[in-house]
């Protein structure tokens, strides 16, 4: 297995979100073709998020052939959605019924950017929090800067399908409340951030069967990276820093985290 120069962890590592399309337009097809290799044999799983709701065909064309490749299909809280909700849900839910769609997301609340108001957003992630349940599919969160309204929403939808909160960005009590709410908590290469202080207190508090790890690449690169395109292959760090936050090592870390996703993802 290869190396991830000076953390110990191996490449093909699982990612529970990466944008797939956004990587191929930033870095060319031939980033694909390095995860594939890497993947091959790894047994681990690239998970790839929509985010708008008629991505997952172009989406599925690209990638459905990838066998570590998991879809999912969402749709993120921009104007252009939160001014079409109801005909745009109404059109996601016939990409949601494929049987290679295995999540709902990327959707959420985000009042950092804070397109529409509040109860707008709260009416596009509320439809898909409530398909998600009507069709058994887990529900993957997006939240920024919107942690009570997220934890309103999901609290109830958490003990009927699996919820994870995808690149979490908030602090150890919020993470205890979400894992207390059921959900799973997700994080990125921002835990490796000088001032990311909250979030590492954050990952070594999570109980471990609610715990997993992702790039949200090309976005978050992993420190002494940071700024540049992301790929799955740049995880290593992450599972690094992680492991050492929770007293744990690499490999024990990467068999829970392939296992939490494989329970969430097939
Ligand atoms: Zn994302």
């Amino acid at each position: 297995m290869l190396e991830v120069e000076a953390t110990g962890a191996r490449l093909g590592l699982t990612d529970t979100h990466a944008h797939l399309s956004y990587i191929a337009e930033r870095l060319g097809r031939r980033a694909i073709d390095e995860l594939a290799a890497a993947y091959a044999d790894a047994g681990a799983m690239v998970l790839d998020p929509g985010v708008d709701y008629d991505d997952y065909p172009v989406r599925k064309a690209a990638f459905g052939d990838l066998g570590f490749v998991r879809l999912a299909a969402g749709i993120w809280p921009d104007a252009e959605s939160i001014g079409d909700a109801e005909a745009r849900v109404a059109a996601l839910e016939a990409h949601l019924r494929d049987p290679a769609c295995v999540a709902v997301g990327e959707c959420g609340l985000d009042y950092h950017w804070m397109h529409g108001g509040p109860s707008e957003q709260a009416e596009l992630f509320s439809a898909q929090a409530e398909l998600a349940v009507r069709l058994g599919k887990p529900l993957i969160v997006h939240s920024r800067d919107a942690h009570r309204d997220t934890l309103a929403i999901v609290g109830p939808v958490a003990s009927r399908i699996p919820v994870i909160i995808h690149c979490f960005g908030y602090d150890e009590e919020a993470a205890r409340e979400y894992a207390a709410a059921g959900c799973y908590v997700s994080f990125a290469g921002n835990l490796s951030y000088k001032k990311s202080g909250a979030l590492r207190a954050a990952c070594a508090a999570v109980p471990g069967e609610r715990l997993l790890l992702e790039t949200d690449s090309p976005y978050m690169c992993p420190e002494p990276r940071r700024g540049k395109d992301a790929t799955p292959l740049d995880i290593g760090r992450t599972y690094a820093l992680a492991a050492a936050l929770r007293g744990s090592s690499i490999d024990d870390l990467a068999e829970l985290v392939a296992r939490n996703a494989a329970a969430l993802f097939g």
